[in-house]
This record gives structure tokens, sequence and C-alpha cells, in this order.
């Protein structure tokens, strides 16, 4: 067997979202041998987001190009990038990413895996993944060109989502589980000025049907518990998130959904091991403070390195350290 090649660096950073670009350009400008690594293409979650006017200095780009932006940025500051990684195991005490051929070991670790769409979790939904079923308007909107389609949430993915399917189907519903939308207020009003667009509220989804493809959705009124059926081509739910934390569900601590908990530096309970952006427990998910969760972990990862120095300045002579 050979062996694994091993590969040191001083700050370890999982995930290439706006959170894991902003702590790598701030980790390797503040003196630390950095390193990226991702189980995907760079760019994160926003990198399928159609536009972005909250993002200061841009009144509108697209997701991708914002982040292309962030990776040319790290490019300057020559951070290591290794994209595409099978990683088959993390130890977050020892600060070691295991792949099939190397060990990454790191003095210090950000995590910035980001989350990723969550499941309805109702009959037909797994069935019909691809057959009707999508969690990316962006990647099939244009297969449902002149279709009637169903989005299930009242977020900004929803309405946003549901508001670029319009340009290709002639009708979209969009089911949310109570009064009141979820969404800001600007895209609320766009959608309610978007006459291919109709809310059915307080309603869930309770069953998707179909043969070939999805062909209804069985809802349910939640004021008159009514069951009623809904003709469609296609159901996009967009009910949320859930963390990316399966790599280290049970070594560090998290709250009842998985959202990594962290302290102030955004330390998690783990010395050394930092969270940043919609991987862990924050009231805002957005572009801008994930890029904000970035520089505060770099920053602590900075200091508890020199803090670590210092240790071993006192325990040791000056000559060797
Ligand atoms: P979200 O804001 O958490 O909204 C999820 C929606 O799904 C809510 O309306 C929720 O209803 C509903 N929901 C949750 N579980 C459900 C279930 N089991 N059945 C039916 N409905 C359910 O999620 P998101 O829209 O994916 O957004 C995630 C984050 O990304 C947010 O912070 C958002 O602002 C951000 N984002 C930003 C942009 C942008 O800046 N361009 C674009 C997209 C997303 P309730 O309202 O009743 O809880």
């Amino acid at each position: 067997m050979t062996e694994k090649k091993e590969l040191i660096y001083d700050c370890l950073i999982l995930g290439s979202g706006p959170a894991g670009f902003s702590a790598a350009i701030y980790a390797q400008r503040g003196n630390l041998k950095t390193a990226i690594l991702d189980i995907n293409m760079f760019g994160g979650q926003p990198s399928n987001y159609l536009e972005i006017e909250n993002y200061p200095g841009f009144s509108s780009i697209s997701g991708y190009e914002l982040m292309e932006k962030f990776e040319q940025h790290a490019d300057k500051f020559k951070v290591d990038k290794f994209p595409m990684l099978e990683i088959e195991n993390v130890n977050l005490q020892k600060k070691e990413i295991e792949t099939k051929d190397t060990i990454f070991k790191g003095k210090t670790i950000i995590i910035a895996t980001g989350a990723q769409a969550k499941q309805l979790n109702i009959e037909g939904e797994a069935e019909f993944k691809g057959r009707g079923v999508s969690y990316c308007a962006i990647c099939d909107g244009a297969f449902y060109k002149d279709k009637t389609l169903a989005v299930v949430g009242g977020g900004n993915s929803a309405l946003e989502e549901a508001i670029y399917l319009t340009k290709f189907a002639k009708k979209v519903y969009i089911i949310h589980r109570r009064e009141g939308l979820r969404a800001d207020k600007l895209v609320c009003k766009r959608a309610c000025e978007n006459n291919k667009l109709e809310f059915i509220m307080c309603t869930i989804p309770l069953k998707i049907e179909g043969t070939k493809t999805v062909e209804k959705l069985i809802l349910k009124d939640l004021n008159t518990d009514t069951i009623k059926e809904l003709n469609v081509d296609g159901v996009f739910p967009y009910i949320g998130l859930k963390p990316n934390t399966d790599m280290f569900n049970g070594q560090l601590e998290q709250n009842q959904n998985g959202f990594i908990e962290t302290d102030v530096n955004l330390q998690t309970s783990v010395k050394g091991v930092y969270a940043a952006g919609d991987v862990r427990n924050t009231p805002l998910r957005q572009v801008i403070t994930a890029a904000s969760d970035g520089a505060i972990c770099a920053n602590s990862a900075v200091k508890y390195l020199e803090a670590y120095d210092d240790e071993l300045k006192n325990k040791y002579p000056s000559n060797i350290i």
C-alpha cells in the first residue's frame, strides 16, 4: 500500500462559498499558509443565484460572477486551491482532512461548508426527482416552457425562483404554509406584480402524483382542513436549508437543526476550529454575512496561532523557536 502524501498548512478552509473565500483572503493576507478545499466546484450556493442586488458595491450582479471575483481575489494572494475532493475522513481534534491519497494537516481549520436545500419529505418527492421535482430553477426551468408549475415556500429563494420560472412557464403557483411571506419586501412586491404567479396561502403539499412525470400535487388547506388537487407539470420545493455537516457530526456542538454553534470569535466547541457562513447558527444567511464571518474566523485563526507561538517561545529558549 502506498503512503498518503502529507500537506501541512497553518489554515485549512473547508468550503468555497463567500465565507470560505473571504476566510482564505484574510488568512493568507494575515501570513498564514492557507489552503481552500471543496468537494464540489468552487463558488458554493450563491453561484446558483440569478441576481444578487444587496452585496454592497454591486447594485446587480449574478451569483456566479460575484463568486468568480471572490476566487480571483484569493488567487491574487496565492491561496492553494483543491476543488472536487473526495474527502474520506475529517478529524477535527487532530485537525486532519483525509482524501484517498492525501492527508491535509492544519494548525487551524475553518468550516465554511454552507447548507443545501431541505426536502419536503412527502410521498412522490423522491420518486419524481428529476422527472418533475427539481431543486434548481436555473438548471431545469427551461424544460417547462408553457407548462404549469408549483413552487413551495415563502422565503427569498421560493419567490425569486418562482419569478424566474415565469420566464418559461405559463403559470406558477406559490404554495405557502401560512399568511404572510418570509421573503424581503421588495421581492414580495415583484412577485405580487407578476401576473403569471398565483399565491396559495395556508396550504401544504401532502403528495406528488403522476405516471411517468409529475401530473398533480395533493394539497391541504390548513384553515379548512380541505384536501384538493392541483394539476402541475413540475414542483420546485424551496423550503430552506440544511447545514452541510455530515463529515463533522458528533465532533462539535451543533443546535437541534444541525447548525454549528460558535462563540463571539466564531470558534466552535473544538479549539482552533472555526465556523463561518450558512453552516453555523446565525440569524442571517446572506453573502455579506458569510463573507464577514470568513474574515472574523481568519482573524481568530491568526490570533490563535500567535498565542500558540508565544506559548512555545515561553517554553523553549528564543534561539530555538
Ligand atoms: P428561508 O428563508 O428559511 O425560507 C423557507 C420558507 O419555506 C419559509 O417561508 C418557510 O415557511 C417555508 N417552509 C419551511 N419548511 C417547510 C415545510 N416543511 N413545508 C412547507 N414550507 C416550509 O429559506 P430560503 O428562502 O431558502 O433562504 C435561505 C437564506 O438564503 C435566507 O437567509 C435568504 O434570505 C437567503 N437568500 C438570499 C437571496 C438573495 O439575497 N438574493 C436569495 C435566496 C436566499 P415559514 O415562513 O412559515 O417559516
